[in-house]
């Protein structure tokens, strides 16, 4: 029997028989990892709707939303400003990258030692397997490691795509350029959408983001508990839907999740018993569906406790001042927060070794598994440095380097193992 959604992905463009061979893969995937958990949140059957529809209803919605005259904007980073986006009556959906689809296609362009993320987004494009690609009127790109800023400039070919500059130190010279391609960028999405973006309407989109994170922050300090009250792979799951979900009914969402982790935590209830070795992950942003690592670390014995990552805690940690009174302070405020984002491409980047030490401590962790994409020059180099920091402030830290195959998940298991044994 056909697909009900067949018609709206013939639309756009995908390639129907390697799509449904996609969803399939990924359909197994999931039940392996996520449903075969023992002990989940009832909250989390909202997550997995919304993973089983990831290229139905969310694309129908959007689908539809266009039809009504909204604009789509595909992002791959969090220091491209979502606020600016919703201010105009746009949609902002952070593309995903989190599987290794289409690198035969990616590597006619793009070196084999590319990271995993950058070959991914190649490949979902080039494959026409992203019905979320396909649905953008303007991709967001940004300066931030040497290999996205030069991909853009291939991608832009097959996808229209903007690049904001991203300075890489964090001085006033610095902020005074990404304060200035903030406000391009307000331009640029004004002039796409063909709306204005006024001062009310951008203090709503600031209030409404803020929401999400607190959202997010509320499920991140109930983590600290013992027993772990959800495991990594779920808390990961949502700070991955965060970016593609409709923001309001995330929040709320996420709002019902938390008070029932809330009262679990007043139960002594968790995933895992009490004493279970409790794991901080640090390191690149792990993309829907990269959930290998998760798996691996859980798979062991161990409870995941936070995400020192872009797809947990750097897209969360601070929120935009709300105490702003015109279009300056505003656009002042959105550009503070978003430079304090500690991405491994800032030189000196201390203050990340200072977030991993708190989370650490805040959420009782017996250690740290350090992450980076290989061929990720960024993230793998700042881990030495972040190793020796760890060192002196006697937190265990593990350094790990994969990329998206499978392949090498019983060699990880087996170090993953060692290291819990050892700490
Ligand atoms: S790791 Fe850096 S480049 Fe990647 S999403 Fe985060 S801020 Fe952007
Ligand atoms: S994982 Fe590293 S190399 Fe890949 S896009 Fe992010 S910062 Fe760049």
């Amino acid at each position: 029997m056909a697909n009900k959604y067949e018609e709206m992905w013939k639309r756009l463009d995908l390639d129907l028989t390697a799509h449904e061979g996609l969803l399939t893969v990924l359909g197994k995937f999931y039940n392996d990892i996520y449903l075969d958990q023992k002990g989940r949140p009832k909250g989390m059957e909202y997550l997995d709707f919304v993973m089983g529809e990831i290229h139905g209803l969310r694309i129908r919605e959007i689908t539809e939303a266009k039809a009504s005259g909204k604009k789509v904007f595909g992002t791959f980073c969090v220091f491209v400003p979502e606020e600016i986006i919703l201010a105009a009556d746009a949609i902002a959906i952070g593309l995903c990258s989190g599987a290794e689809v289409g690198n035969e296609y990616a590597e006619r362009y793009l070196p084999r030692n590319t990271c995993a993320l950058i070959k991914s987004f190649f490949g979902f494009s080039l494959a026409r397997l992203c019905p979320f690609t396909n649905s953008c009127d303007l991709v967001i790109g940004e300066t931030t490691c040497d290999g996205k800023k030069k991909a853009y400039e291939i991608f832009n070919d097959f996808t229209p795509t903007y690049v904001m500059e991203v300075p890489h130190t964090k001085g006033p010279a610095a902020k005074e350029l990404f304060r200035y391609e903030v406000e391009r960028f307000k331009d640029k999405v004004e002039q796409v959408t063909g709306n204005r973006i006024t001062g009310d309407r951008l203090l709503s989109a600031i209030r409404l983001v803020n929401r999400r994170r607190r959202a997010l922050k509320r499920l991140n300090a109930i983590r600290a508990a013992d027993p772990a009250p959800i495991s990594g792979r779920d808390a990961l799951l949502i700070n991955q839907v965060a970016f593609y979900d409709d923001p309001e009914r995330f929040t709320k969402n996420i709002e019902r999740l938390c008070d029932e982790l809330e009262e679990r935590t007043a139960r002594h209830e968790g995933v895992a018993p009490e004493a279970t070795k409790r794991i901080l992950m640090s390191g690149c942003p792990m993309a829907v569906p990269n959930w290998k690592l998760p798996y691996v670390v859980e798979g062991s014995g161990a409870v995941i406790v936070g995400e020192e990552s872009c797809v947990g805690q750097r897209n969360t940690r601070d929120l935009v001042d709300e105490d702003v009174h015109d279009m300056n302070d505003m656009l002042d405020a959105i550009t503070d927060r978003y430079m304090g984002i500690n991405c491994a491409v800032f030189t000196p980047n201390e203050s990340r070794l200072r977030d991993i030490e708190q989370m650490a401590n805040i959420l009782k962790a017996d250690g740290v598994i350090h992450y980076s994409l290989q061929f990720c020059q960024p993230y793998a180099i700042e881990s030495a440095k972040i190793e020796q920091g760890l060192e002196k402030a006697g937190i265990p830290f593990l350094r790990l380097e994969t990329g998206y195959s499978m392949e090498d998940v019983e060699p990880l298991k087996t170090r993953v193992e060692a290291f819990l044994e050892m700490i």
